[in-house]
């Protein structure tokens, strides 16, 4: 049998690791991006990342070359033609997303389904410029892809049951566990995760306990990997900051404002892991150093 083939648009933070992925699964993957630097820094990133895996046993040198085999890097979005499923990963902008799915919509067969893995914008706005909204959904992964096996499957306003069922057929191949959401803003993760981190960052400027001691107690107490504070600082303070600023405004409620700590961090360009400095400090490869 065929491998099923699949198209990742955009090799970023997102495209990178899920491209990766979908080759471990044996898929054959046509990673796009617009941007030659990028696809090279992908593809450069999937071969160390395989290499730290070859390093500790996990895979072999022929399976490395196989899995890198099976992607191909293009800056052409026509290449994504034959496959059976797009997974648009660029950036998190409405009018680019929109762009590419009028693109992808032009230039491709109904059949092919169209997803968005994006984490904040509406499914129903994005399929409404094509033609076929009924094959256009969401597909949310949480970073990093080849780490975290959830898989939110979104349903736009005219997303059919047929293509939400063929995208959990296609992700249970790609070993994920699908959970189907309506849409709305945040699905379930984003939604749930991002007002607990917020107020952390309240605990933080309240006083009420140290950033060390708010993540010991959020490890220890409930068995988290990690601190909500850490977690923030590996997702990137701005990316929180614009994602509890999208569900205030589509909520308007409250309990989604954000933090102003929040907000003096971006302002100061503390990102986080990203620059070295968040609520902790980093190496560049992203290890703590204070603790
Ligand atoms: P990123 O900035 O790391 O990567 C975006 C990539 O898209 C860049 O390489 C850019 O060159 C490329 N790009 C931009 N316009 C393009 C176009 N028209 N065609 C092809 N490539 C194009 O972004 P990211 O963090 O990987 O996020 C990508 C998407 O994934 C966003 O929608 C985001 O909401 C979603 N997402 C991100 C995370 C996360 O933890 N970073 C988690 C879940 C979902």
């Amino acid at each position: 049998m065929a491998a099923p083939r699949v198209g990742v648009v955009g090799a970023g933070t997102m495209g990178t690791s899920l491209a990766q992925h979908l080759a471990q699964q044996g898929f054959d993957v046509i990673l796009v991006d617009v941007d030659g630097a990028a696809l090279k820094r992908s593809m450069e990133t999937i071969e160390t990342r395989l290499d730290q895996r070859l390093e500790k046993w996990a895979i072999t040198e022929a399976e490395k070359r196989v899995i890198l085999k099976r992607i191909s890097p293009t800056l052409s979005l026509e290449a994504v033609a034959p496959a059976e499923l797009v997974i648009e990963a660029v950036t998190e902008d409405l009018e680019v997303k929109k762009a590419l799915f009028r693109q992808l919509d032009a230039q491709s067969s109904p059949e092919q389904l169209l997803a968005s893995n994006t984490s904040t914008l509406s499914i129903t706005e994005l399929a409404a410029v094509t033609q076929h909204p009924e094959r256009v959904l969401g597909l949310h992964f949480v970073n990093p892809v080849t780490e975290m096996p959830i898989v939110e499957i979104i349903r736009g306003l005219h997303t059919s049951e047929a293509s939400v069922q063929r995208a959990r057929t296609l992700m249970e191949k790609a070993a994920k566990v699908p959970v189907e959401v309506y849409e709305s803003p945040g699905y379930v993760t984003t939604r749930l995760i991002m007002p607990l981190l917020n107020e952390a960052m309240y605990c933080v400027m309240e006083g009420v306990a140290s950033p060390e001691d708010i993540d010991t107690a959020m490890r220890l107490g409930y068995r988290f990997r990690m601190g909500p504070l850490e977690m923030a600082d590996r997702m990137g303070l701005d990316s929180v900051l614009v994602a509890m600023e999208r569900l205030f405004r589509e909520y308007g409620d409250v309990k989604f404002r954000p933090c102003p700590l929040l907000k003096k961090y971006v302002r100061a360009g503390n990102l986080g892991v990203k620059t070295g400095q968040g609520f902790f400090r980093y190496d560049e490869e992203g290890r703590r150093v204070d603790g």
